[in-house]
């Protein structure tokens, strides 16, 4: 198994968006629905109607001297989404369920002071590199680097200041499809210690069948290694309703990559089947959560990457990657990707100490965190697909979050 996806999938990172978005093996089980194509972007001006699709912008504060604004995307199918340039932050999806009742689905703050203070990643573009490398430290092409401990003994998402506590350009675009929001910014080389002058922009797009697109771009002059995705938190019932552990979550992985004492993988790609780690078919969260299964004792509920089922290592197609349900609103969260991996989080570091946007306090297991990525700590990983990314490659990657109810 664990030749499934080895070191030649690098070109992932070439792949070209926009290709055939063939939904894979477990398509019929998860009943999924195809997958807008990316168009390019033209520039779109004006303020929203109401009750028509458009994207207002207002002022969010200052973070590092910069002004922050806060996007609204709102379309035609009752829901909107709140994004911020400091750290590309989905601060909320306001989003209908089965009875018309909108509510706001994803954990947050009310202010931009308190994301700067004490966000565990709430919403924010994740970078340079999603999830943990061991030590922190990795070697490219003879150098070996040293990045932020900040998460002991291993780095997390990008060190002391990654890519989600930057304030970033913003333009709003329309690619066809829905509204869109394109958010940029040149990280230097050197950046968090890690190599390149590395050019990325994300690109959120809400279209009006309330599916909320996420594509990443980056290009680099000097050989370096990059993982992004978006770190938010959900709770299809709406944030601070308490737990999620009703919520029923079923993923498109066959096996996943256990992990040591620090969260950081063995590099085993082991089987899910017969242990509280096969959600290949829908399992309420919690329903295993406190079973004595080491790993799980290990990450103090979930916090592990899974590998996603794909016919063949190298395909960066669209496929259905999760399904959650919530029984109670009846609304059903969707994720594709192009991506071989998902890190399913069970919100363990909640501890009741952080109060949300609507003044509720947050406690362990009132979100979860789906994060499609490259695994853990690939760089240090040989039979992982490839994280590098070099001069002339282009690094691409696309999720989709699809809601309905
Ligand atoms: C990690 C967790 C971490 C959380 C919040 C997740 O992506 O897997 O271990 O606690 O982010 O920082």
């Amino acid at each position: 198994m664990a030749a499934l996806f080895s070191r030649s999938s690098r070109s992932r990172h070439a792949a070209v968006l926009g290709s055939a978005m063939v939904l894979s093996l477990l398509t019929a089980s998860f009943g999924a629905g195809a997958a807008p194509a990316r168009q390019d972007a033209t520039p779109m001006t004006g303020a929203t109607p109401s009750g028509t699709a458009g994207i207002t912008k207002e002022p969010f504060g200052t973070a590092d001297g910069k002004a922050v604004d806060l996007y609204t995307l709102t379309n035609a199918g009752g829901m909107d989404v709140k994004i911020m340039t400091y750290g590309g932050i989905i601060q909320s999806i306001q989003v209908p369920d089965q009875t018309g009742q909108v509510a706001n689905v994803v954990l947050g703050f009310k202010t931009l002071d308190e994301y700067v203070d004490h966000s565990p990643y709430f919403g924010c573009i994740t970078g340079r590199y999603a999830n943990r490398i061991a030590r922190g430290r990795f070697s490219l092409e003879g150098e070996t680097y040293q990045l932020a401990i900040n998460n002991d003994p291993n780095s997390l998402h990008g060190g002391d200041k990654g890519f989600d506590k930057q304030v970033w350009d913003a333009a709003e675009v329309n690619n066809g499809d829905g509204v869109g929001l394109k958010l940029s910014r040149v990280s230097p080389d050197g950046e968090e210690n890690y190599p390149g002058t590395l050019t990325v922009d994300v690109t959120y797009t809400l279209t009006d069948a309330n599916e909320l697109r996420i594509d990443y771009h980056a290009t680099t002059d000097k050989a370096t290694i990059i993982n992004l995705t978006n770190h938010s938190y959900w709770n299809l019932a709406g944030e601070g309703s308490g737990s999620i552990y009703d919520q029923e979550l079923q993923l498109n992985a066959s096996n996943y990559t256990p992990v040591d004492d620090t969260l950081i993988p063995t590099g085993e790609i082991a089987p899910v089947a017969g242990t509280p780690m096969d959600f290949t078919s829908p399992q309420a969260i919690g329903s295993r959560i406190r079973n004595s299964f080491p790993q799980i004792v290990t990450g103090r509920g979930y916090d592990h990457n899974f590998v996603l089922d794909r016919q063949n290592p190298n395909d960066t197609s669209m496929i259905v990657a999760a399904r959650v349900s919530d029984p109670t609103s009846g609304r059903t969260l969707t994720i594709s990707t192009t991506e071989p991996g998902i890190q399913f989080y069970s919100g363990n570091f909640l501890d009741g100490t952080t109060v949300g946007t609507s003044g509720k306090v947050y406690r362990q297991g009132d979100g979860f965190a789906l994060e499609t990525q490259h695994y853990p700590d690939s760089p240090n990983q040989p039979n992982f697909p490839s994280t590098e990314l070099q001069p002339g490659q282009e690094y691409t990657s696309s999720t989709i979050f699809a809601l309905s109810a």
